[in-house]
């Protein structure tokens, strides 16, 4: 080493006098893939599915990653070129927050218009201001009262079905449309299943994670056999494991044995920057495109695109 330029020969010593390289970094390995993310056409592209999906991401216990998923899941597709339209019905509007949209502003139209008849797909329908190919129907405070409005209305299960227009769905180019759900089973939810081709269920990897998904399954089956005969539940997706713990092995293998091929087989680790990114109104992959949490979405995007057309998760 003597005489060589540290920099130059991108060696560094640890105290312990044990060469490093610097490209071997953690930083130096997260900036290395955050380039490669990020720069235009490198992620790669991923097939288009053969016809249009809409996917419904439910399960009524709170907090198990729904919100999260729709937007991460939504941005790893459309950094792939696919065209994602996420579609937030919950009255928190956490989708939307996270998707860079304000849903707070005055006149926006959002869901809560598009369910009562007072504004289309394309009129509610807003790009996302920071990512191609990735559009979302916000969701206002309005919504709250929507549960409550809908009873009295005409197709009040249909109301999101009837809403998404094939043609103007196809003006947009849309290859996938991602519902997130509030945590309940109410009339919201209903709509979303009676509007969607399949359900995807997070599954959070912690102490009971399975419950409440037996009351879930059946109403996905109530709804499945009384006003969406085409709906069932195609993907299982493990969220917020902690690798530290047994319990999250113990959780995932339970999983896997209930669910079998349904679970992806990217799991989402628990990680303090998937937390972060909605607080700045950006997705995993925008806010550190190289960190462990944005590489699991990509990898179950392109998990879950790539069933898509094999035709193992649609099934
Ligand atoms: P839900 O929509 O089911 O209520 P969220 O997606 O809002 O759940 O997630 C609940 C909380 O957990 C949020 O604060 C979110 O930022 C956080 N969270 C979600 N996924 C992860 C993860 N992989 N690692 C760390 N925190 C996460
Ligand atoms: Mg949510």
């Amino acid at each position: 080493m003597v005489g060589q330029d540290p920099v130059v020969s991108r060696e560094t010593a640890t105290h312990q006098g044990v060469a490093k390289s610097l490209d071997d970094t953690p930083i130096a390995k997260a900036a290395e893939r955050a380039t490669r993310v990020l720069t235009p056409g490198a992620a790669g592209t991923l097939p288009r599915p053969p016809h249009r999906r809409i996917i419904t991401v439910a399960n009524q216990k709170g907090g198990v990653g729904k919100t999260t998923t729709t937007v991460n899941l939504a941005a790893g597709l459309a950094l792939h070129g696919l065209r994602v339209l996420v579609v937030d019905l919950d009255p928190q509007g956490n989708a939307s927050t996270a998707l860079g949209i304000d849903h707070r502003a005055a006149d926006i139209e959002s869901v809560y218009e598009l369910l009562l008849g007072e504004a289309t797909l394309s009129e509610a329908a807003q790009k996302c201001p920071s990512q191609e190919n990735l559009y979302c129907i916000p969701a206002t405070l309005d919504l709250a009262g929507a549960e409550i409005e809908l009873v009295s209305l005409v197709a009040r299960e249909n109301r999101l079905r009837n809403a998404l227009d094939s043609a103007q769905l196809d003006a947009l180019g849309i290859d996938y449309v991602l519902i997130d759900c509030p945590p309940s089973l109410g009339l919201l939810t209903v709509n979303a299943m009676v509007a969607a081709d399949d359900v995807l269920i997070p599954i959070q990897c912690e102490y009971y994670a399975l419950e409440g998904v037996g009351q879930l399954l059946r109403n996905i089956e109530l709804v499945q056999a009384h006003l969406n005969p085409r709906l069932h539940v195609s993907t299982i997706l493990l969220t917020m494991y902690d690798g530290r713990t047994k319990l999250a092995d113990q959780v995932a293998e339970e999983v896997r044995r209930h669910f079998g091929a349904k679970v992806l087989n990217t799991i989402i680790p628990r990680s303090v920057k998937v937390s972060e990114a909605p607080g700045y109104g950006m997705t995993i992959i925008e806010y550190d495109p190289g960190s462990r949490g944005a590489m699991s979405y990509l990898d179950a995007a392109r998990e879950f695109a790539e069933r898509a057309v094999a035709g193992t998760g649609t099934r």
